[in-house]
C-alpha cells in the first residue's frame, strides 16, 4: 500500500513536471495579439494596398489578412532559420537597442532579428507589380512575415534581455497559476482583459481599441504612422520603444517567483492595448507606403 501510494505520488509529480515543462516558451504575441494587429490594420489600407493584399493572400484566406497573421508561428518548425526573426535579444539591463550589436542570429549573421526581417520583407514587397524582379520572391510569404513581425516588434518583451530570453525564464504566478513573464505579455494580459472587460470576445476588444484609434488617440496616430524621410518602414524606432517599455513596465516588479495580480494587470493593460493599436496602424502605414509607390 505504501509503495502504491509512493508510486502514485511520484506519477503525479511526474505529470506535474511534464505539465510545467509544457508551459509555452513562445515566439510571438499569442494568436489573439496577432489577429488584433492585422484586424486593426486592414481597414486602414489605401485602395492600392488593399487590392495588393487581397491579391497576395491565398484564396482560402478569403481576403482576411488577420486569419493568416499567425502563419509565421505555424511554420516555425519548417522554417527553422526564421526563428530568430521574431525578436531581438539586448544586453541585460542596458535598456537600449543597437542594430550592429543586437540584430543577429545565434551564429552572428547580421540582420537576422525582427528589425532586419521587417526591413527585408518590406523591400521584397517593393517588387510587387514588377515582373522582372517580383518573380524572384515569394511575395505572399513576404506579406505574411511582415504582418506578423510588425506585431511581434510591438510586444515589449520581444525586445528584451538575452539572459532571461525576453522574460521566458522568469517564472512567476499570474494570479493563482504558475507561468512565465513572456507568456503573460504574449497572451495572458490580453486574455484576462477579454474575460474581465469584453465578454470573452476578442472582436469586442478589437472594436474598443479601434474606437480609441479614431477617438481619444487620434491626435497621436499621425506621429505613430510617421517614418523618416523616404523610408518605407521604421522598425528601429519601434524596437527602441519596445525595449523602453520592457524596462519601465514589463520587467518592473516582475521578479522571479513574484505573484502578479490586479496592480500589475491594470497598470500594464493600457500599454498592451496601445501597442496592439500602434502595431496595426503602423502595419497599415507601411503597406500603404509600399504599395502606393509600386
Ligand atoms: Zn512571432
Amino acid at each position: 500500500m505504501r509503495n502504491y501510494s509512493r508510486n502514485l505520488s511520484s506519477a503525479l509529480l511526474a505529470s506535474v513536471m511534464i505539465y510545467l515543462s509544457m508551459v509555452p516558451t513562445s515566439e510571438s504575441w499569442g494568436k489573439e495579439g496577432h489577429y488584433a494587429t492585422c484586424k486593426i490594420a486592414q481597414p486602414l489600407l489605401s485602395e492600392e494596398a488593399s487590392a495588393a493584399v487581397k491579391k497576395l493572400l491565398p484564396d482560402y484566406a478569403e481576403g482576411d489578412l488577420a486569419s493568416l497573421c499567425s502563419w509565421a508561428d505555424q511554420v516555425r518548425f519548417r522554417y527553422r532559420w526564421a526563428s530568430p526573426l521574431h525578436f531581438i535579444d539586448t544586453p541585460d539591463n542596458k535598456c537600449t537597442y543597437i542594430y550592429s550589436r543586437d540584430c543577429h542570429n545565434p551564429e552572428g549573421e547580421e540582420g537576422m532579428c525582427v528589425d532586419g526581417a521587417i526591413k527585408n520583407y518590406t523591400s521584397q514587397l517593393g517588387n510587387y507589380g514588377c515582373r522582372a524582379t517580383g518573380a524572384n520572391y515569394n511575395l505572399t510569404e513576404a506579406l505574411l512575415f511582415l504582418s506578423h513581425f510588425m506585431g511581434d516588434i510591438h510586444q515589449p518583451l520581444h525586445v528584451g534581455f538575452s539572459t532571461d530570453e525576453g522574460g521566458n525564464t522568469i517564472k512567476l504566478h499570474w494570479y493563482g497559476r504558475q507561468n512565465n513573464l513572456h507568456h503573460i505579455w504574449d497572451t495572458l494580459i490580453i486574455e484576462t482583459a477579454m474575460k474581465d472587460n469584453y465578454n470573452n470576445d476578442l472582436e469586442e476588444m478589437i472594436a474598443a481599441i479601434q474606437k480609441n484609434v479614431t477617438d481619444s488617440w487620434s491626435d497621436e496616430v499621425p506621429t505613430w504612422e510617421k517614418c523618416s524621410t523616404n523610408a518605407l518602414a521604421c522598425p528601429k524606432l519601434y524596437a527602441d520603444e519596445s525595449i523602453n517599455l520592457a524596462c519601465n513596465w514589463a520587467y518592473k516588479d516582475a521578479d522571479q517567483n513574484s505573484v502578479l495580480e490586479d496592480d500589475y494587470f491594470f497598470s500594464r493593460l493600457p500599454i498592451v492595448e496601445t501597442q496592439l493599436a500602434k502595431g496595426g496602424v503602423r502595419l497599415a502605414a507601411t503597406l500603404n507606403r509600399i504599395f502606393n509607390s509600386t
